[in-house]
């Protein structure tokens, strides 16, 4: 039996990172570890394993070992191999440091420092060995972590018949960080009737709630003239774009708001006089809420319009993911199964709603219903990411124990 922190170890050094454009898989560089793990599966003699040599999904099943006419439900696995746009994933230099809380030169040379005073959450980590980045780049625990823990699981149950298990399916997928990580699964390889992204973070986080999500476009058509003559005249697009912004309510902001608030996010805005473009994205955990978030998004744009004129003024929603909840809640069993696993290894189940989405969000409005595991990482997406080793190690027991779980009458 290989060490969870062995394969994270093996599978940070590769190159994963994802980028957004119009391909599937984004970048060709992920196929290196999807075809690595579809050798390792074969190794260990997981049955299926599958590569998909054209969008880069890695599937294989883990049968079930359950006597003659034992029926448990088929549970899936997933975690995604790439790694953030945000900061390279190139020449990943992991190393392991037992963490103190004392600073932690990551490259020595004094320019990055992990610090509690700039991380306070890393406060519990204190006495737990963590890996840590050189500073030039990221992790990739975001979701590599996931991925050793769900390969260690596997390798596990292949190894120990003794344990009792249904049919499990495990599929490792591409491009999670640039929001296409479910675009091209194939859900007869995956043919879970529900299962578990592994893609969270500290030891306990379970999480079945996540925004409902769209992206809304404001055009605001203006009239240039010269500014010597424009009295009465000019209709400056710029100015009443930021008009528009000041209508929307100032306190539902991200820098505002935390938990199950809401909000409208101002991302980019570009013009000048004569064409002004703001482009938001409208976040709600409630739906009602997010239904009148995008009607008000409008009614705020047919505002400008009868003030200055019809036409002065188009929106454009589309809506990107919805959450899971509402289709999670018929099946609180797959919850309370998780909760359980936690319960009997001593870990403290921590329910939280997402403040974004998952490939499991995706998964539970394709149909099969996908709550979000823990990880045992952290700080993601930057050159502080950490996983902790205690932490890898009872994730991935957790994963087996929920195996066990869902195969008991
Ligand atoms: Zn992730």
């Amino acid at each position: 039996m290989e060490d969870v922190l062995d394969r994270f170890l093996r599978y940070v050094r590769i190159d994963t990172q994802s980028e957004e454009n119009d391909r599937h898989p984004s970048t060709g560089k992920q196929f290196v570890l999807a075809g690595l793990l579809a050798e390792e599966l074969k190794a260990m003699g997981a049955s299926e394993v599958t590569l998909d040599e054209e969008f880069c999904y890695v599937y294989a099943v883990i049968p079930s070992n359950l006597p003659a006419g034992r029926i448990a439900p088929c549970v899936g696995f997933l975690a995604h191999m790439d790694t953030s746009p945000a900061v390279s994933g190139a020449g990943v230099n992991p190393r392991i440091v037992r963490f103190t809380g004392e600073d932690v030169d990551l490259g020595g040379d004094g320019r990055y420092i992990l610090s509690l005073r700039d991380f306070p959450h890393m406060k519990s980590l204190v006495g737990e060995e963590l890996v840590v980045t050189d500073g030039t780049t990221l992790l990739g625990a975001d979701d590599k972590a996931g991925v050793a823990e769900i390969m260690t699981m596997a390798e596990t149950l292949l190894t120990h018949p003794e344990i009792p298990h249904g049919k499990l399916c495990l599929c490792f997928t591409p491009d999670e960080e640039v929001g296409s990580g479910t675009a091209k699964i194939d859900l007869h390889r995956f043919a879970a009737d529900f299962g578990y992204t592994v893609d969270g973070g500290p030891l306990g986080g379970l999480e079945y709630e996540n925004f409902n999500a769209a992206s809304a476009r404001l055009t605001v058509h203006g009239r240039s003239i010269h500014p010597g003559s424009a009295k009465n005249t000019m209709r400056n697009a710029l100015l009443m774009a930021m008009e528009f912004q000041s209508l929307l309510p100032a306190a539902q902001d991200p820098m505002y708001t935390e938990g199950y608030e809401g909000f409208y996010h101002l991302c980019a805005l570009n013009g000048d006089v004569e064409t002004a473009q703001a482009e938001y994205i409208l976040r709600d955990h409630d739906k009602a809420k997010f239904n009148e978030k995008k009607a008000f998004f409008r009614a705020c744009a047919e505002f400008l319009d009868r003030k200055y004129g019809p036409g002065t003024c188009e929106t454009e929603i589309r809506d990107s993911y919805y959450n899971m909840k509402e289709l999670i809640l018929p099946r609180m069993e797959i919850v309370d199964k998780a909760m359980e696993a936690m319960e009997e290894l001593g870990i403290k189940p921590l329910v939280s709603p997402i403040r974004g989405g998952t490939d499991g969000a995706m998964l539970t409005h394709m149909g099969v219903p996908c709550p979000n595991l823990c990880t045992g990482g952290g700080n993601c997406h930057g050159r502080f990411e950490y996983a902790s080793v205690p932490q890898m190690r009872k994730v991935a027991e957790l994963l087996v124990k929920i195996a066990e779980k869902h195969a008991q009458p």
